[in-house]
């Protein structure tokens, strides 16, 4: 039996390794290795493949977010609401920015804000004086948000949304990509990512035409015209030609994979419903599965947690910890004193590999552990 990985990287490469190689030669014979005309390619590709009207690449996830967040002014004595079953990043923008990070509660089915503790939030952040300006929704697992429900909320009090689509990439509601189901999205190439790079990279999706003009110059050092003058105050935000050049090459086998993870979440559906609680895909969504999630109660977990590690089949908890209770995060407010859903999916969520490589044999031997 060969080692089955979490997440395979090095299967895909072998699968396009001479376009792979190919595609970054041609960029070393150019030599133009910022905003190479690879860079101005993979957003125009972007842009068709999801049909958001403007697409920004940037340095990473993270800087996608931060840009955003800086394009929209937020700053010390404004609050974001963000949910707290996340990677921190959601929440580190809103706090490096000298804002004020709301962690809001998530739904035990979708992973994704809770409608409810959404509201408590609001109230808790106008409670406190704060200037409540928006919300960062996580599409976490590769599971949209419910962005009809978000925005309607958002709009009802004056809020803008961000879509934070770093695991989605790919996903969509009723055929409707990701990087349009709200006015501003971000998404993250991280190698472990849907669409992953072989380093850092981001993009953010925007149908507002002037932002992405300012974000543009913002993720360059706030230059609009040339690149020695200064507009604006921005940042090194920038995507390498050659990690645009590879996510090209990737971005062409995207749609293959994205078929292909369905495929294995469907046969996961199919042998671990009713072993344990399999995830929860609504009516019309299309997740992008980042990772496959299940929730065990946790005699269970520990269980299939020990017969994974004794068959050498990895595994990971996303999250051990909701960002509310890290201690750079446990200062900042929340909805409620307890974030009871968050809390207690700590101890019930494992995370079984999920990538487009897995064989049949690879799917019976993982199953094979739940039993
Ligand atoms: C990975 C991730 C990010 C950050 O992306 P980077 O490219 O690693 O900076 C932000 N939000 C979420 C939900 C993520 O999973």
């Amino acid at each position: 039996m060969h080692q089955i990985a979490f997440i395979d990287l090095k299967k895909q490469y072998e699968k396009i390794q001479s376009d792979i190689e190919s595609a970054i030669h041609k960029v070393l014979a150019h030599g133009q290795y910022i905003f190479g005309p690879e860079v101005k390619a993979f957003e125009e590709a972007l842009k068709s493949y999801t049909q958001a009207p403007e697409v920004i690449s940037c340095s990473n996830g993270t800087d996608a977010l931060k840009l955003l967040l800086m394009a929209k002014g937020v700053k010390k004595g404004d609050a974001v609401l963000v949910p707290t079953f996340t990677f921190a990043a959601t929440a580190e923008v809103v706090a490096l920015l000298q804002a004020t990070p709301v962690f809001v509660d998530i739904c035990p089915n979708t992973y994704n804000m809770d409608l409810l503790s959404v509201e408590k939030a609001i109230h808790q952040a106008k409670s406190l004086g704060l200037n409540l300006k928006g919300m960062i929704a996580v599409d976490l697992f590769g599971l949209p948000a419910n962005y009809t429900a978000l925005k309607e909320i958002a709009s009802a009090n004056g809020l803008w949304v961000i879509s934070d689509a770093a695991q989605s990439f790919g996903s969509s509601i009723n055929d409707q990509k990701m990087g349009t189901l709200a006015e501003m999205t971000t998404t993250s190439f991280f190698p472990a990512k849907p669409l992953g790079g072989y380093g850092d990279g981001g993009a953010i999706f925007t149908s507002d035409l002037d932002l992405a003009d300012y974000l543009r110059a913002i993720r360059n050092h706030g230059s609009a015209k040339s690149r020695y003058d200064h507009e604006y105050i921005g940042l090194n935000g920038r995507l390498d030609s050659i990690q645009a050049a590879i996510l090209l090459e990737k971005l062409k086998l995207f749609p293959e994979e994205l078929t292909a993870r369905q495929a294995i979440a469907n046969q996961y559906e199919k042998a671990l419903a009713g072993i344990v609680k399999t995830p929860f895909i609504p009516k019309g969504y299309q997740s992008a599965w980042a990772l496959y999630t299940v929730q065990c109660d946790s005699d269970q977990r520990a269980h299939v947690i020990k017969n994974l590690e004794n068959n050498h089949i990895p595994y990971n908890i996303y999250y051990r910890k909701p960002v509310h209770l890290q201690p750079a995060y446990e200062a900042f407010p929340r909805a409620e004193k307890k974030l009871t859903q968050a809390e207690s999916l700590t101890e019930k969520v494992l995370s079984i590999p999920m990538h487009p490589y897995l064989t049949e044999e690879d799917l019976a031997h993982i199953v094979a552990q739940f039993n």
